[in-house]
Parts: C-alpha cells; structure tokens; sequence
C-alpha cells in the first residue's frame, strides 16, 4: 500500500498542473512538486510550511486587499465545499515581473477514508489567453491603417456615450472625409490612395491620448474621433489643428498636390432618452455641409437642431 502511495505521488509530481489538496476546513494536506516549485521561484507566502497553511484564508486575504480573483477563488472553492457545485472553474491572471501569465484555476471534491477533500489544480494557459488576446486586437484594427475600425468604434461609442451620460459629460464625435479621393485614386492609382489613408491615420492617434478617445476608420476615405468629455470649443481647436497637419503631409511625391479633408463635429451631453446615433448623424450632417460649402473646411453641428437632420442625405 505505502508502495503504491508513494507511486502515484511520484506520478503527481510529474504533472504540470500545480496541485494542492485541501480538507473541508481548506488546511492544505497535500501538494505536488509543481506545486512546490512554483511557489519557491515566486516567493509565495503560503509555500513555505505548506502543511502548516489554509488556503481558504490565503484567498480571503487576498480577497481583503481588493485582490477580485482571491473573492471568486474563495467563493468558488466554498461552494464546492457546501455541495453547492460539483466543480468549480476559475480563470485569473498571475502575471510576475517578467512576464504575463494565466492560470486555470479547477476545484474538485474528493472522498477518502470517510474524509472529504478538495484537490485544486491550476493550469498555465498563458499561450491560450495571448492568442486570444491577439485575435481580439485583430478583430478590432482595420488591417491598412492599423487604427480601430468600424466594429470598435460601434462598441466603443456605445460605451463612452452611456459613461459620459452617467457622469453628465459631453462628448464630441468628429467626422473626417478626404477631400475628392475618387479624383486621387482614378489619377494616381489606388496604391497612392492607400498611402495616403495610412499617412493621415498616422496623425489621428496624436489627438485621442484619454481612455474615452478613439481614432477610427469608419469606412472607406472616413476616419472619426470620439472625444470623450470635451466640450465643443477643444474639439474645435484639436480637429482645427487636425485639418491644419493633414494640408502639410509630405505626399508631395506621391501626388504633387496637398491633401484636403472636410470634417463634421458634433457635442452632446448625452441623456437617457437619446441615443449615440444621433451624435453621429449630427457630425454626419454638419459635415455633408463642409463638403456643400466648398471641401477643406470644418462644420460644427452644435446649432444644427435634431429636427433639422432630415435636410441632410
Ligand atoms: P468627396 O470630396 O465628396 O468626399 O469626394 P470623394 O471622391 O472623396 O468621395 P467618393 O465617395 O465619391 O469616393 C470615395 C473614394 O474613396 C472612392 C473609393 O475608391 C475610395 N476608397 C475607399 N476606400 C479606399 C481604400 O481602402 N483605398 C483606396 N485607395 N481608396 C479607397
Ligand atoms: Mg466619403
Ligand atoms: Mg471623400
């Protein structure tokens, strides 16, 4: 019997998943070499005398110091324990100074010797978790500008028009369209065009450094800016100067001509009642104007009233 104990331990020890096991109480009974070596290259507290801790309390304290994960580890492992759940799963972060990393958190109950047990492996999914966060970050960047696309920016607004609604700001939304590119295209080939996408992408991120700013491609030759908190005036000045850069980009050996945007801005302080579509067809109406009034120009929206939006297109 001793024999075959000591034989399973040393497949245990094999594993790559750290184990633990816990009585019902959380007092640690058991732990694996995994287990051990991880704590020992990371300084875990509860590593050292492992016999001697309680891993229930070692996640109530970390849920103490505000630590979400150590809340749901400890909830988690709980519920197991009250036959509330039979298993328990947990993904969390565990990044060290070096490097990002993951871990699987699975909690099981087990029954020995009239005893009931809890065994809690943790699993390193860290390539998984960046894969997946890669993809994320490629379904959200438009693959010629590498600035957010379309999709983002439909998120996005959602999300910084019902903030700034809770907090009562305003948020501004600037439309952009380059000036006659059809013209650019049909002259000097839709390379050129790309090139020219990608150069005045390459100015927008400059103007939307704050978490509730975003640059986007919003479709073909238009790009827009969300502007969260900001008034009308700084919208203003920022796309002014905006307007100002794209006219001085070097594309003189690309096309010989300097190249002209139009821009339509528009503010609101959003309300429960409205919705971000309207901020964006205000910006889409005032700047229908800028191009009706001659290209190269900006048109703000805040006189233009909501009722008046069925002049435009
Ligand atoms: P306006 O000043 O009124 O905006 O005129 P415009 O020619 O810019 O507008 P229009 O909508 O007539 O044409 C937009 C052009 O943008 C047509 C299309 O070929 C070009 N375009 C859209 N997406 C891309 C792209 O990814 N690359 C290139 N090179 N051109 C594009
Ligand atoms: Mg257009
Ligand atoms: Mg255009």
């Amino acid at each position: 019997m001793l024999e075959s104990k000591e034989f399973l331990r040393l497949i245990l020890d094999t594993l790559p998943e750290h184990i633990v096991v816990i009585n019902a109480e959380g007092d640690i009974k058991f732990v694996n070499r995994s287990w051990q070596t991880f704590g020992e290259q990371n300084n875990c507290a509860c590593n050292e005398q492992w016999q001697q801790q309680n891993y229930l309390a070692i996640c109530r304290s970390a849920a103490c110091q505000n630590d979400e994960f150590g809340a749901k580890a400890f909830n988690g492992i709980k519920q197991v324990i009250n036959h509330q759940c039979e298993e328990f799963y947990l993904e969390y972060p565990c990044h060290s100074d070096m490097e990002k990393r993951w871990f699987l958190m699975r909690a099981a109950s087990l029954f020995y010797d009239n005893q009931r047990f809890i065994v809690i492996s943790h699993l390193n999914i860290t390539e998984r978790k960046l894969a997946e966060q890669q993809v994320q970050q490629l379904a959200r960047i438009d693959g010629l500008t590498q600035i957010a696309n379309r999709r983002f920016f439909d998120s996005f607004i959602l999300q910084e028009w019902s903030r700034c609604s809770r907090l009562n700001l305003p948020v501004s939304l600037a439309m952009i369209d380059l000036d006659n590119f059809k013209t650019l295209n049909d002259k000097f080939g839709h390379l050129v065009g790309d090139s020219c996408l990608k150069e005045v992408a390459k100015l927008l991120p400059e103007f939307t450094r704050r978490p509730g700013d975003l640059c986007a491609r919003y479709g073909g030759e238009e790009f827009v800016l969300v502007l969260g908190n900001t008034q009308s005036k700084q919208a203003q000045s920022l796309v002014t100067r905006l307007i100002d850069m794209i006219s001085k980009l070097q594309l003189a050996e690309l096309t010989g001509h300097p190249l002209t945007v139009s821009i339509g801005l528009a503010t609101i302080y959003p309300s429960s009642d409205s919705d971000a579509m309207l901020l964006i067809e205000m910006a889409d109406c005032a700047l229908y104007q800028a191009k009706e009034a001659g290209r190269n120009q900006l048109v703000v929206a805040d006189n233009i009233e909501p009722l008046n939006l069925e002049k435009c297109p």
